[in-house]
């Protein structure tokens, strides 16, 4: 019986695990990615728990590794283009830096659309053809799959939805532009506007629990909106209303049957999602707008080491 390893590199935690041909999770094992550590620091945990994960499962083949990494990436040849959230990562040739140490087929994939195809694999848009998944994490991420097929763009750059812009003049971007999605529907995003309101006298219990502007977290601010604070609840009002515009663009664009919502922010959709399909509805097409479902990610945690194990898979790892 054979197996595959799914590594999921984020710009916050490395995740990895193993996974059977029908994408059941055998073994999983997480850190955080360090990425502040340096490129070898990062190469050498995923080495580490990739050895980890294979003494952990006995008698099973390893056939082939999956590596989903947060950026532009050209999967034919193994090497990260760009990435924001990587610094020292430009143009680095993951595969064949690992090639040495790692004697498995590996494959190279952006992260988010090894998420999209995990989810497709084994999650909430299983037998959907045409539909895209937005991951809301340290930054925004996403894939677009449109025949059952992921639409990469002529240069690999295809699916950057955090980087529409959704208000014209708004804050400075890692890509050049300003006020893209990202920088207000993502943790860093929510940060940034709670950092932006720090005036705001309705502001002041979420900054005295924090211990001051910077001890602000996304957690801290889901929390406190949790618990009715007016000031976090206002940041999650931005938010959604930010990712409706996102979603009607998609909407209007694609004409799609499904947009799936991943990534750390998922886990609190609760506190957004139904006002931002409010906000998308508003703006949509109204044929494409009411025929889309905007759901929450289903394989939470571990989509993107799923994802990551189904671009071995359906290389021809197995
Ligand atoms: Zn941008």
């Amino acid at each position: 019986m054979k197996y595959v390893i799914g590594v999921d590199l984020g710009g916050t935690n490395l995740k990895i695990g193993g996974v059977s041909p029908h994408g059941e999770l055998l073994f999983r094992t997480d850190m955080p990615s360090g990425v502040k550590e340096g490129r070898d620091a990062v190469l050498k945990k995923i080495l580490n728990a990739i050895e980890e994960t294979r003494h952990s499962i006995k008698g099973k083949k390893l056939a082939g590794i999956g590596l989903g990494i947060p950026g532009i990436i050209a999967p034919e040849t193994g090497t990260v283009i760009q990435s924001p959230n990587l610094t020292g990562w430009v143009n680095f040739n993951i595969k064949d830096v690992l090639a040495d140490k790692l004697p498995w087929p590996l494959y190279v994939e952006n992260d988010a659309n090894a998420f999209a195809l995990g989810e497709g694999w084994a999650g909430a848009a299983i037998g959907i053809n045409n539909f895209c998944c937005l991951t809301l994490g340290t930054g925004v991420g996403s894939g677009i799959v449109l025949n059952g097929r992921l639409w990469r763009g002529v240069d690999g750059f295809a699916g950057e939805i955090g980087h529409i812009v959704v208000e014209p003049d708004g804050a400075s971007c890692g890509c050049g532009s300003w006020g893209c999605l990202e920088r207000y529907v993502s943790a860093n995003g929510l940060v940034r506007m709670a950092e932006e309101g720090k005036d705001d006298r309705l502001a002041a219990p979420l900054l005295k629990s924090c211990g001051g502007v910077h001890g602000v977290s996304a957690k801290a601010i889901a929390d406190f909106a949790r618990h009715g604070d007016p000031f976090c609840i206002g940041l999650f009002k931005r938010l959604a209303r930010y990712l409706g515009i996102g979603l009607a663009d998609i909407v209007n664009l694609l004409n799609i049957e499904m947009i799936v919502i991943g990534g750390g922010l998922s886990n609190v959709s609760d506190l957004f999602l139904a006002s931002a399909k409010e906000e998308m509805l508003k703006r949509s097409f109204k044929v494409p707008g009411r025929r889309v479902k905007v759901v929450a990610a289903k394989l939470g945690e571990n989509g993107g080491i799923l994802g990551a194990a189904f671009i071995a898979v359906k290389a021809g790892a197995y």
